[in-house]
């Protein structure tokens, strides 16, 4: 029997928040403290933090789970730099788990873009291409730069592509092209191209609903609690890091 999970929640009243209270009793989990935006983070008597907010309050949202002395569970995207410092930080006093997509099939995808690239080699070119819904306020997408990122490994470059208009010239060989639609109600759809001669590798995960990422969530959750100080992803949370 699972232990009953009691959550502070930040970002409740979002779209993500509230999928998260959807899924929470078949979780065995309690939203015990919840926040949005212009209330205090309160995370008080809370196993754990997870928060689905805006970026903007990394920050925020560090400090009240350090000072609860919890664990934290971040599935906000579009951090700038020094929101990610603020994570790293709080990171060294508690265990922090930190993902840009809580769902099991898009871990698979990132497994297999990064074993697809050592495959294919250095001939194929490599494109991501992401569609949201029209709310989305970050681009692109959190998942789609996880993405960009093992591409940039595998390749050993640093060179993206973010859209294309005009007379730009050929493409390079070594650059990553990133592109992001919006529209409608889109929960989130990632493709990976890899376009050589005569062929076509496409890999690509489509969500259909926010309960897959919530669920994944709560699972990080049970997952973190009790681990020592540190900075965790989806990968180490699914054993396959
Ligand atoms: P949303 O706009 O529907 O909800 C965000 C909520 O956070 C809103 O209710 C807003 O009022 C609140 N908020 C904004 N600023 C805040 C602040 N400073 N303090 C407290 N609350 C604040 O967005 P959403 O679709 O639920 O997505 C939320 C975030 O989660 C986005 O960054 C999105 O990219 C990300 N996301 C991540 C995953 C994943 O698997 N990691 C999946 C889906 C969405």
């Amino acid at each position: 029997m699972m232990t009953r999970l009691r959550i502070g929640l930040v970002g409740a009243a979002g779209r993500m928040g509230q999928a998260i209270a959807e899924v929470a009793a078949s979780e065995n989990a309690e939203i015990i403290a919840k926040s949005d935006l212009g209330d205090q983070i309160t995370s008080a008597n809370a196993d754990v933090l997870i928060d689905f907010s805006s970026a903007a309050a990394a920050e925020a949202i560090c400090d009240a789970a350090m000072k609860s002395n919890i664990a934290l569970v971040i599935g906000t995207t579009g951090h700038s730099a020094k929101e990610k410092q603020a994570i790293e930080t709080a990171a060294r006093k508690i265990p922090v788990v930190f993902a840009s997509n809580f769902s099991i099939g898009v871990n698979a995808l990132f497994a297999l873009t990064e074993r697809t690239a050592k495959v294919l080699g250095d001939d194929f070119d490599l494109e991501i291409v992401e569609t949201h819904h029209r709310m989305k306020k970050d681009a692109p997408s959190g998942t789609a730069k996880t993405l960009a990122e093992i591409l940039q490994r595998a390749r050993n470059t640093k060179k993206m592509r973010h859209g294309r208009e005009g007379m730009i010239g050929e493409r390079e060989r070594s650059e990553i092209g990133i592109h992001s639609v919006r529209g409608g109600d889109v929960v989130g759809d990632h493709t990976v191209i890899f376009a050589g001669q005569g062929e076509r590798v496409e890999l690509t995960h489509r969500a259909s609903s926010r309960e897959t990422f919530a669920r994944g969530a709560l699972r990080a959750a049970r997952w973190v609690i009790g681990k020592p100080a540190g900075l965790y992803d989806m990968r180490d949370v699914l054993g396959m890091s």
